[in-house]
């Protein structure tokens, strides 16, 4: 890891605005940093890497504010305040790979998401603590609980069966798939974004306002005395939770305030479907996913028993996705969809059988 030292050390030297908060953020430097890294990172092949801290990045501090945070995915990831809660507007899709390694495959594949305007995320900037907090184990089991620094939601370790998803091969190395609508979110803290972000900087944040961090502290020591929450109060950070590579992953319940609703925190964005959803392909592995031309068509590529199988698919409009599915059987079909509303993981429109994980 002594590369990733030395540009790790170049991210410390970029200078996040002062007074972002009330700003759009999407500095050219900030993209062309982020951009690098992106380029120079590559994952490695297990799930929630945990970096070597021996670097000392810039800490992010509580009066840097969250916009900060997210500032590295800029433009991908845009900002704004609006009052009392930060919006967060991303398409759903990280600069990372995606898929490979998922083995337990509901057919679902990643499609950018419509989180921007009234459909954005919204994170607030006052978190205000709960008289007593609320355990997420068995709750929260539809739409996200926390909002990743990339733009992507994460939601609860478990699945909507209540099921460990990094446990059974639901979720691909960097701890994601998608759910019911095509939408790409991680059940696992994705620890591999400090490789952007820097060690010791924000990760995500719980959709109750506190910061997630990853393993460490930012010098990079072991947190102490966290609660039951695995969060924990410290000079300059203010009240955070730790994410842990085991489960709980995350946070093990919010310390602030939330509002749940149909089993999911509310408000919160809406995913885009365009087609019904799937049931689990049995012996299905995903070997491959690639972007063929930039937010408009991709390929992934899975075996079932050693038999290659693909599902390319291509925008065709708004809202408008050609399919062509090539089956390990041989068979080639190919179908166009069109949008319509509903919730990533929650209580939408979408017919049962609900298999969203
Ligand atoms: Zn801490
Ligand atoms: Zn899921």
């Amino acid at each position: 890891m002594k590369a990733a030292c030395g540009w790790r050390l170049a991210l410390g030297l970029v200078v996040f605005p002062a007074g972002g908060w009330a700003h759009f953020t999407g500095e050219p430097g900030h993209d062309a940093a982020a951009a690098r890294l992106a380029l120079a990172w590559r994952p490695a092949p297990t799930l929630a890497l945990a970096a070597p801290s021996s670097s000392k990045p810039a800490a992010w501090t509580l009066a840097e504010g969250p916009a900060a945070a997210f500032a590295p995915f800029a433009p991908a990831v845009r900002t704004r305040v609006v009052g009392d809660t930060l919006l967060v507007e991303s398409d759903g899709l990280p600069a990372h790979g995606m898929m490979v390694g998922i083995t337990a495959w509901q057919q679902q594949v990643p499609l950018p998401q419509p989180y921007a305007g009234a459909n954005a995320w919204r994170i607030p900037l006052r978190p205000v603590p709960a008289p007593a907090g609320t355990p997420i184990r068995d709750r929260f089991l539809r739409g996200a609980i926390a909002l990743a620094v990339n733009g992507v939601p994460i939601f609860n370790p478990q699945n909507n069966r209540g099921a460990v998803s990094a446990e059974i091969g639901e979720l691909d190395r960097w701890g994601g798939h998608c759910g019911r609508a095509d939408d790409y979110h991680y059940h696992v803290a994705p620890l591999h974004l400090e490789a952007t972000t820097g060690v010791g900087r924000p990760i995500a944040f719980a959709l109750d306002g506190y910061p997630i961090l990853g393993l460490t502290e930012p010098d990079g020591s072991a947190p102490q005395t966290l609660d039951a929450w695995r969060g924990h109060e410290t000079p300059g950070l203010g009240y955070h939770y730790h994410a842990s590579e085991t489960y709980p992953f995350l946070m093990a319940g919010f310390r602030g305030v939330v509002v749940e609703r149909e089993e999911q925190v509310d408000p919160q964005p809406r995913a885009q479907g365009v087609r019904e959803a799937l049931t689990q392909l049995r012996g299905a592995r995903i070997t491959g996913f690639e972007e063929m031309a930039s937010r408009s068509a991709y390929v992934l590529r899975y075996e079932v028993r050693g038999i290659p199988g693909s599902v390319s698919y291509q925008r065709e409009g708004e809202g408008v996705w050609r399919f062509r599915f090539q089956e390990p059987a041989g068979e080639v079909r190919e179908v166009v969809y069109r949008a319509s509303e509903r919730r990533g993981g929650g209580k939408g429109k979408a017919p049962s059988p609900r298999r969203e994980r």
